[in-house]
């Protein structure tokens, strides 16, 4: 774990420590080390340097200045500070109503439709027995496109009307509540960009449905974006995580510490591949060292 970042760390203290006496300025030059680590990773620049200074700070304590294996101590200190942003334990889904329901949000393209699929999948096979809704109506496509992830994983597909989303959510609800399934997945409306329509078509989702997880789907690709688009969400539809997807691609992941960091909300699952079984519960500790590098 962490080998890059710890040879590089190891030669900062080596190179300036002296006679092994640890200084604030071996701890500068490590913080900035670090600070590159992040930023290469994509987090956030402002998420970067909150975290870099209470990193610095807890550093500077005596623990760090008077180790006799300062990089290691070091590199304990940020891994610690990661996981504690990213949550020790894995967070899992809280569903508790009969049938449970999860809405799922995010922008287009973020990935929302196939994660829905993915997420049906896992449930199924976790012995639950989930049906999913097709309540985006604005992309063309989604509809067909969450009938023909359904088929192919054996998965009903509530459809309704196809042009009224708050029809669609009602109408499943109750065809729900009379049947044999007891997890609802809502497949929700996605915009290039976030604007109020949208956020109002999905507020008023949420009040009709009163999901027991809101779930919104960020791409991992997406960059220092992400966080602008996460917040808003949350603020309008109190979240209660996030599915990161595109994880088979090349972010290293910056993306799931900026959201967890400006949101404080957890991410429950990653999605890492186009196949409808490639998705993973999250788990703090495997992605810490791929953000580092
Ligand atoms: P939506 O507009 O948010 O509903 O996005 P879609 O579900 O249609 O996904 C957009 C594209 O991203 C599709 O080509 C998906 O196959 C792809 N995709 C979704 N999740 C993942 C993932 O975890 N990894 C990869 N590589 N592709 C994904």
């Amino acid at each position: 774990m962490f080998e890059r970042l710890q040879e590089k760390l190891s030669k900062i203290f080596r190179s300036l420590s002296g006679r092994g006496k640890i200084t604030e300025k071996n701890i500068e030059e490590a913080v900035k080390q670090v600070k590159i680590s992040l930023l290469e990773a994509d987090v956030n620049f402002k998420v970067v340097k909150e975290f870099v200074e209470s990193v610095k700070a807890k550093a500077l304590g005596e623990e760090v200045l008077r180790s006799l294996t300062p990089d290691q101590q070091f590199i304990k200190i940020i891994r610690d500070e990661l996981i504690s942003i990213l949550g020790r334990h894995p967070s899992t889904l809280n569903l508790k109503h009969h049938p449970a329901i999860i809405m799922i949000v995010g922008l287009q393209g973020s990935g929302k439709t196939t994660t829905a699929a993915k997420l049906a999948l896992y449930l199924k096979k976790n012995g639950r027995n989930p049906i999913l809704v097709a309540a985006d109506t604005y992309r063309p496509a989604a509809i067909d496109q969450l009938e023909k992830l359904g088929k192919s994983i054996n998965i009903p597909v509530f459809t309704g009307d196809r042009k009224n989303p708050l029809k669609i959510v009602e109408e499943a609800l109750s065809f729900a509540k009379n049947s044999q399934y007891n997890v609802v997945i809502m497949d929700t409306a996605g915009r290039l960009h976030i604007d109020d329509e949208m956020m109002e078509e999905l507020e008023k989702i949420k009040n009709i449905t009163n999901p027991d997880e809101i779930l919104m789907v960020v791409d991992a690709m997406v960059g220092q974006d992400a966080v602008n688009s996460a917040l808003e969400f949350d603020k309008r539809l109190n979240l209660t995580g996030f599915i990161v997807s595109k994880m088979d691609g090349d972010a290293r992941g910056g993306v799931i510490l900026s959201i967890s960091y400006v949101t404080g909300k957890p991410v429950k699952f990653i999605g890492t591949g186009e196949k409808v079984d490639a998705l993973e519960p999250f788990y703090a500790e495997r992605i810490v060292s791929r953000i580092l590098g």
